[in-house]
């Protein structure tokens, strides 16, 4: 999406004077670009009328500020769809669980969406945050259903509930929670089972646990990559539960997660967390700013600075920043850049929050890009101080630097120039970003 809708948008500027059939001309190809990152073809057309009204036509003449208005308004109207207009800290902040309360909450949604896998992070979430959390297995539907939430809740430490021999499922969980709410733990959490689509039993089971546990909230799970289905889906559980919240998962892999909107719409829900691997700690509370910055390709700053600070001394990552922002793109920016990526960790994560860089790599292979990102490592290392402190491409490119370099490297020419075809992609796109401002720490509290 960031690419088509960056092309949308970049087209403005080969006009001088933007009038109305310019304008339609631009909201199609932005129109096409959301459609292909599964936001809702209602949504799509609704945002469209809403984006038009938003950017005054006689404004946008002018040409000047054409792009950055049309993105502004791009920007806010997914925010605003996301936050469903009022999802701010206050709405949020009810499902959040009461200390001291048994608070029962529910997971439903199809099989395979992550349910069984978030609710165990959504347990050692809360308690690293104090509470006494367990969990009870009611799917009876999935075999090793149970022995999978066991092995979860096993590594996690989080005590359990469930039966190998019964077979309906809110007897089990009716006698889990009562258990468990005689032990006085505050935190009871139940994983239904999911069927492999929608179907009158599924949703018959879940207004039997529903029933049987009373809980106090209901979290609808779905699978990021869930496309034009997203919407459909999202209702159908709404209207068998009394769905409350959201969870996103599988956010780490290359679905961009338009359909993230429609669940919301669909659930008038806010999105509370998202899962962002198959690990138990792979849990992020949600933040709507940089998700639509990343939806639209703008990348996230504040998560980027982030987990830079976990990894590079502060004034180092500010130099990074300032150096990206002010288009000053030098090699040696990128030899830190990709350093530091080396030492963040899971890669998909990290590169989706460089502004442009989720497009860099290989799609599919998370080796793939390793290994490419090692490789340019490499030939850098094997630069002098002046290759890497510039951005001229009449030195990158003289003959008999680039045959130094890829052999001192052990590299082909084609690694070399595979290199410098990244460094101009980024250099240019940083170009565009030139004097772009840092979100304000905290404007907007993650975690
Ligand atoms: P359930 O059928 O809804 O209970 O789904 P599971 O919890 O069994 O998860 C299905 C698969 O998705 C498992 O292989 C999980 O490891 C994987 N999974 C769940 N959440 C995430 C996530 O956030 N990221 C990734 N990469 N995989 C996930
Ligand atoms: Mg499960």
């Amino acid at each position: 999406l960031g690419s088509k809708l960056a092309n949308a948008l970049s087209s403005l500027s080969k006009h001088t004077v933007i009038d109305e059939e310019i304008m339609e001309d631009v909201l199609k190809e932005i129109t096409k670009a959301l459609l292909s990152a599964d936001v809702n073809v209602q949504y799509v057309v609704q945002m469209k009328k809403n984006i038009v009204k938003a950017v005054d036509i006689d404004d946008l003449a002018g040409g000047i500020n054409a792009k950055k208005m049309l993105e502004k308004a791009v920007f806010n109207e997914l925010c605003n769809m996301l936050d469903g207009g009022d999802a701010k800290s206050e709405v949020k902040a009810k499902f959040v669980p009461k200390k001291g309360k048994p608070n029962v909450v529910m997971f439903v949604g199809l099989q395979g969406c992550g349910k069984t896998t978030t609710c165990t992070k959504y347990a050692s979430y809360y308690a690293r945050k104090g509470f006494k959390p367990a969990l009870v297995c009611a799917d009876t539907f999935r075999a090793g259903a149970f022995d999978q939430l066991k092995q979860n809740a096993t590594k996690a430490k989080i005590p359990f509930y469930g039966s190998y021999t019964e077979s309906d499922p809110a007897k089990i969980a009716a006698e889990g929670v009562q258990r468990f709410k005689e032990e006085k733990f505050d935190l009871i959490i139940v994983d239904t089972s999911g069927r492999h689509k929608q179907s009158e039993a599924l949703f018959e089971e879940m207004r039997a646990v529903d029933e049987a546990v009373n809980p106090t909230m209901t979290i609808y799970t779905m699978d990021s990559s869930m496309g034009q289905m997203a919407k459909d889906q999202a209702e159908a559980f709404k209207s068998a539960v009394d769905v409350g919240a959201v969870i996103m998962t599988k956010t780490d892999g290359h679905s961009k997660g338009g359909g993230a909107i429609a669940a919301v719409a669909a659930t008038k829900s806010p999105i509370i967390f998202v899962g962002t691997g198959e690990h138990l700690e792979d849990i992020e509370a949600f933040d709507t700013q940089p998700f639509v910055s990343r939806l639209l390709g703008l990348g996230d700053w504040q998560g980027l600075m982030e987990k830079l600070s976990d990894v590079v001394p502060e004034d180092q990552g500010q130099k990074l920043v300032d150096g990206i922002t002010s288009g000053q793109f030098t090699m040696r920016l990128l030899y830190e850049q990709f350093q530091n990526i080396t030492k963040m960790g899971p890669m998909s994560q990290v590169m989706s929050m460089i502004p442009g860089m989720a497009d860099a790599l290989p799609q599919g292979s998370e080796r793939a890009g390793q290994a490419k990102i090692k490789r340019m490592l490499c030939l850098m290392d094997s630069m002098s101080d002046t290759e890497l402190d510039t951005c001229n491409m009449k030195i990158l490119t003289d003959k008999k630097r680039m045959i130094r370099i890829a052999r001192g490297a052990g590299k082909t020419p084609q690694a070399y120039i595979e290199l410098l075809e990244e460094f101009k992609r980024l250099a240019k796109m940083m170009k565009g970003m030139k004097g772009m401002k840092m979100p304000k720490e905290g404007s907007r509290g993650r975690g």
